[in-house]
């Protein structure tokens, strides 16, 4: 399948996309043991603030969740230096609870990925988690939204010219399987987590609590009948 994919990247016909995207969705249509769901934070600004640009990450959180045991095996997480706007906004640092001093002690991002597909790398040897090209997949990533993978490291890692790992090009938007089961577009996670009668434990915008937030979420989800199927792909 692979082959077929790469074969579908390189000539960029609609037609072979379309293949690519009925493929994808037979790779993913078996039940996942395990997630990886992520949260970022990122720079941000005041709708008005005249110093605001890009979004780059500042902090990297990624949690091992097993759906059949509904609990956090393992998690990784990492402060990132921002390059382009090295100083953080007072809103920022107000909304994520992200100090300057934190993101200077940080990495770049491309040091951030090297050592999360380390992380990666050992609890495919732990947990027997395959992901990516190691077919049949039991993990896919899960995220609150598109934003996290097809907006913020996406765009991210072509300005800085970090190279995007394979991993990344599909995963369960949580919000939209969410939207679906219940039929109703929920107020953030909050609300998602509020309308199933969960709380939010932790603080919202750190992204390693918006993360296991996220989980418990899916946990609750699962439990009320939600198959967990890959909703997008890059
Ligand atoms: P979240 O996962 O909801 O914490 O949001 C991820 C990132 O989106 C944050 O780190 C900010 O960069 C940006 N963001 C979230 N909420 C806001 C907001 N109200 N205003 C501006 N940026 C925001
Ligand atoms: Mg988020
Ligand atoms: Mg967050």
């Amino acid at each position: 399948m692979e082959k077929m994919l790469d074969l579908a990247r390189s000539l960029k016909c609609t037609e072979i996309i379309n293949v690519r995207k009925e493929l994808t969705e037979k790779s993913t249509n078996r039940p996942f043991k395990y997630l990886l769901v992520i949260d970022f934070e990122a720079t941000c600004w005041n709708r008005n603030d005249p110093d605001r640009g890009y979004s780059e990450i500042i902090e990297f959180p990624c949690i091992l969740y097993s759906v059949e045991g509904n609990k956090i095996i393992s998690y990784f997480q990492q402060y990132v230096m921002p390059i382009e706007n090295t100083k953080l906004s007072k809103f920022c640092t107000e909304l994520t609870g992200i100090s300057q001093q934190t993101v200077d002690n940080g990495v770049p991002l491309k040091t951030c990925m090297m050592l999360f597909l380390k992380w990666l790398e050992h609890i495919r040897n732990k947990y027997n988690v395959s992901i990516g090209k190691f077919v049949p997949n039991n993990c896919i990533f899960a995220t609150w939204s598109d934003w996290d993978i097809r907006n913020c490291l996406k765009n991210e890692c072509r300005r800085k010219q970090i190279v995007l790992p394979e991993i990344f090009t599909k995963w369960i938007d949580i919000r939209a399987l969410y939207t679906k089961h219940y039929m109703r577009r929920p107020k953030g996670l909050l609300g998602a987590l509020g309308e199933l009668g969960l709380e939010f434990e932790g603080r919202q915008h750190c992204g390693l609590d918006d993360a296991k937030n996220t989980a418990k979420l899916v946990g609750r989800m699962v439990s009320e009948g939600v198959i967990l199927k890959c909703t997008s792909c890059l």
